[in-house]
């Protein structure tokens, strides 16, 4: 913790009064530039991977970058996904899963939860992912495992289309949906073609969208 504690007072002393114009804007209000839906994974580093700083990124992030359904009882992913797309116009929302991701390990492997009830009972909404995962076969533990982080990121731009905020703005036109998949050892990004349910290289595809139509 001591490291994370001078990491601050770093931040205090030196990159703080060098960008004093920007923490006065932004103390007034905030404006991102999209709403990402991550792993807690402390490897995902998103402002780091996409170069944004203070004020760009909305973010939530849990185990398995997991967004349940929307339904009678919403939670803080639903809530936090309203305020972004209702209250603050984000015009993207991104999906991100990541390579190695513990959440998906334990999915892939059948791992016994018993210990863990909350993860256990939080990772059935990647339930059906898990079914489209566990019908096809594999060469390897990790081939598998990395199909499932691809298929969890599709399973859960569909289940963001069943909250009322992106369904409205979808059909009016002003929201874009993102599913990706980091690599972690690799440094690139895959990301989800709607029309053609694959996943392409970022890099050359960077006008590509996780949306099969303009509605969604
Ligand atoms: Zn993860």
């Amino acid at each position: 913790m001591r490291d994370v504690i001078e990491g601050f007072l770093t931040f205090q002393q030196e990159i703080y009064p060098n960008r004093l114009e920007l923490f006065k804007k932004l103390a007034e209000a905030q404006s991102p530039k999209a709403l990402f839906i991550s792993c807690s994974d402390s490897r995902v580093v998103l402002e780091m991977l996409t170069q944004q700083g203070p004020g760009d990124l909305f973010v939530i992030r849990n185990a398995g970058n997991i967004v349940p359904p929307y339904g009678p009882e919403p939670g803080g992913v639903t809530a936090t996904v309203e305020y972004a797309v209702a209250a603050l116009h984000v015009t993207d929302i991104v999906v991100m899963g990541h390579s190695n991701c513990g959440a998906m390990k334990a999915i892939a492997a059948g791992q016994p939860l018993d210990n863990m009830p909350a993860v256990s009972h939080w990772l059935r909404y990647s339930d059906s992912a898990k079914a489209v995962n566990e019908a096809r076969e594999y060469g390897s533990a990790d081939e598998k495992l990395n199909a499932l982080v691809h298929d969890n990121v599709y399973a859960q731009i569909a289940n963001l289309k069943t909250h009322p905020t992106v369904a409205l703005a979808l059909d009016q036109g002003q929201l874009d949906l993102h599913g990706w998949v980091y690599d972690i050892e690799a440094g690139v990004i895959d990301a989800l073609d709607g029309p053609s349910r694959t996943f392409v290289p970022l890099a050359e595809n960077t006008k590509v969208s996780a949306l099969s139509t303009k509605l969604g």
